[in-house]
Parts: structure tokens; C-alpha cells; sequence
């Protein structure tokens, strides 16, 4: 492919807009993180004892909006709020309602450890908020509570139904299968799927700063995970024919009602489909969750950068995104933690 990033950037002047990266994917999907921040200390994402970010250098609201826009001016149609947890930033209902209404943004969704979603559900959803993807990786109280380190299940349970009560729908569950934690917990959490239409996909874990050693030995691969559930409830029935649904396997067990679906970034990644950049709290574009390149784009933009600086900006960082991530070399990226990228 040989468009120069001159040419990329005269087409987008051109009002031809799209993101290309060198590799010929097109990158319309950015996740953004609101915050840090969080009330829950997951084993496998962040310390105890971790220190979060002062406010003042995370991006404000208006640093956000306009972000969105200008991503959302280069062809980004498909937008993530995530974190640290998303729904602990003030003002989220707000700032929901002014991204939703931005101009190209076609969706926006969110994921979230579920713990305020009684009470956020529906002002969100009238916000303009269209799904949720809940984190959950146990339905046994006492173990979550050690997972998690501080949270209660009623509350993420509630948050869920609600949710679902709210038209944040299809409700996604995304659970961590973390070895000699939460193994066995994967059939209950599967077995939702008979009576609920949801879906409930099971994610490799993976290795970032904060708990690097711990991520490596304990993972439990999806194949592992699929074993496990055929082992009792027969054969899974392949959906999508068998291929990728943007970035899980689906599955569905006979009967059920719901699908399940396997996350493999480690064990099978699945780079060669990946339409996505993440922003950080603090305002960098990464390209890729599992490398740690970034461009900083907070910094220009509180320096006075124009719309068109920025704009060349992303896309030159686009242009650059890597193919994929190195792990099958033993490269952890170690920058940061998982909760500072948003997942
Ligand atoms: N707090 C929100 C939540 O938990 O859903 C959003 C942020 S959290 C970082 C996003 C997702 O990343 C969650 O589904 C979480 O389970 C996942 N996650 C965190 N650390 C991970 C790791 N080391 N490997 C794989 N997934 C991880
Ligand atoms: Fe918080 Fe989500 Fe990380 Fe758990 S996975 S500590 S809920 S950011």
C-alpha cells in the first residue's frame, strides 16, 4: 500500500474521511477511558494499593468533546466509554448526552463493572448511551468480594437488570477466567445464557504493568474455557460460521436463549481485524492495547493546537499503528496498567 501520509492527509482535507492505517485497516472504532479511577481493585487489573491520577491531568469535558469530534470529523463512527470505571467520573449522564449528540457518532457504549448501574441505568440510556459490556467473572458473592477486593454481587446484579429494565440491550457479560480463582465459575456464568438473551464471553488475561507476574502464569486459554464448557453442556453450535464477531467467537449452548463467546488476544489475536485506537484518561492516542506506542494529544491541544493540527496529528498516529502485539516474543508492554489504558 503505498499512500504516503502526505496523501492521507490531503484526502481528509478533501472531506474524504477515513482512517487508514499502513496495513490497510480502517480504524473507526476509538475506546475512550473517562478516568483512572475506580472503586473496585480487580487481582488481575490493578494493586491494592495503586495511586490514581489527580483530575487536573485527566481530560476535562470539553477536551473530551472535542476530541470526539475531531475523531468523529476522520470517519470514527463507533465509540467505548471505559476507565478506571467510567460511571465514577462526575457529570458522566452530561457528558454521555453531549458525545452521543456529536455529529458521526453512530454508537456509543460503554463497559463497565456494573457496580452504580441501579441507579445510572436509565438516566443514561435517556442520555443516549445504546449498550453496556459488564465485567463479572463470578455469580459466588464471597468470591467476588476476594476478586475484586471491595465490591458487592447484589450491586453488580442489579445494575445488570437494570440495564437490561433500561433497553441497554443485548447485555454483554465479559469475564476473566483467572487460574485458581474463577475456573469452575465459568459453566454458572455460562449457564445464564440458557434462561437470559445475553451473551457471555470469557477473556484470556493478559499481561500489562501492576500485576505482570500474577497475569502471565494464571491465564487460562479460551480453548481451555470451551473444553470446559462442552464437558458439560455438549457440543457448542457455532455461530457467525464459525468466524470472528468483532472480537469473539460466538457460540451458542442448544437451547439457550443467549450466546457465549471466547476473547483469545493471547492464545489466537485476532490483529488482522482490528478497527480500533484507544484514548487514554490523560489524553494519549494508543494504537494498540498490547504496545505501549502513544501520542500524546492532550498536551497540543491545551497548547492551542488548531482542528486541523490535531486532525494531522491522529492520522499520522494511525498511520503508524502497529500490526499487532509481541507477546509470543515476551514482550509485556509495561507503561502502564490495564486501568489506565481502558480495556
Ligand atoms: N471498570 C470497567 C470494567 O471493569 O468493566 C472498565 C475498565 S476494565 C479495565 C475493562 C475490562 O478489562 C474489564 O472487562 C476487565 O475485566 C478487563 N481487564 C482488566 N485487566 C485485565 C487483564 N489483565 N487481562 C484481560 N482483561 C482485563
Ligand atoms: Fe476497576 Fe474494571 Fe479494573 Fe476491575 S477491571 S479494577 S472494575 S477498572
Amino acid at each position: 500500500m503505498a499512500l504516503g501520509w502526505v496523501s492521507l492527509y490531503n484526502r481528509v482535507q478533501e472531506r474524504c474521511i477515513m482512517a487508514l492505517d499502513r496495513y490497510g485497516r480502517l480504524i473507526h472504532y476509538l475506546r475512550i477511558s473517562l478516568t483512572d479511577h475506580c472503586n473496585l481493585r480487580c487481582i488481575y487489573c490493578m494493586p491494592d494499593d495503586i495511586s490514581f491520577k489527580p483530575n487536573a491531568e485527566l481530560m476535562q469535558d470539553e477536551e473530551i468533546l472535542r476530541l470526539v469530534g475531531l475523531f468523529s470529523q476522520l470517519g470514527f463512527d463507533k465509540f467505548r466509554l471505559t476507565g478506571g470505571e467510567p460511571t465514577v467520573r462526575a457529570g458522566i449522564v452530561e457528558l454521555v448526552r453531549q458525545i452521543s449528540q456529536t455529529p458521526g457518532v453512530r454508537t456509543l457504549s460503554m463497559t463497565s463493572n456494573g457496580v452504580l448501574f441501579s441507579r445510572l441505568a436509565q438516566p443514561l440510556a435517556e442520555a443516549g448511551l445504546k449498550r453496556v459490556n459488564f465485567s463479572l467473572d463470578t455469580l459466588d458473592a464471597e468470591k467476588f468480594r476476594r476478586l475484586t477486593r471491595r465490591g458487592s454481587l447484589d450491586d453488580v446484579w442489579r445494575g445488570i437488570q437494570a440495564a437490561e429494565a433500561a433497553g441497554l440491550t443485548p447485555i454483554k457479560i465479559n469475564s476473566v477466567v483467572v487460574r485458581g480463582y474463577s475456573e469452575q465459575d465459568a459453566i454458572e456464568l455460562a449457564r445464564l445464557t440458557l434462561e437470559h438473551p445475553w451473551q457471555v464471553r470469557f477473556i484470556e488475561m493478559m499481561p500489562f504493568a501492576g500485576a505482570t507476574e500474577f497475569q502471565l502464569t494464571q491465564v487460562v486459554t479460551a480453548a481451555e474455557i470451551r473444553q470446559q464448557l462442552e464437558n458439560v453442556f455438549g457440543p457448542l453450535e457455532a455461530l457467525n460460521g464459525g468466524r470472528l464477531d468483532g472480537e469473539a467467537r460466538m457460540y451458542r449452548i442448544p437451547g439457550s436463549q443467549g450466546q457465549v463467546g471466547f476473547i483469545s488476544t493471547v492464545s489466537e489475536p485476532f490483529c488482522h481485524t482490528c478497527s480500533r485506537a484507544r484514548l487514554t484518561a490523560d489524553g494519549r492516542l494508543r494504537l494498540c492495547l498490547l504496545n505501549e506506542m502513544e501520542v500524546d494529544l492532550l498536551t497540543p491541544l491545551r497548547q492551542g493546537a488548531s482542528d486541523a493540527a490535531l486532525r494531522a496529528l491522529i492520522l499520522e498516529a494511525i498511520w503508524n499503528k502497529p500490526w499487532g502485539n509481541s507477546l509470543a516474543t515476551g514482550q509485556v508492554p509495561l507503561n502502564r496498567a490495564m486501568s489506565q489504558i481502558g480495556g
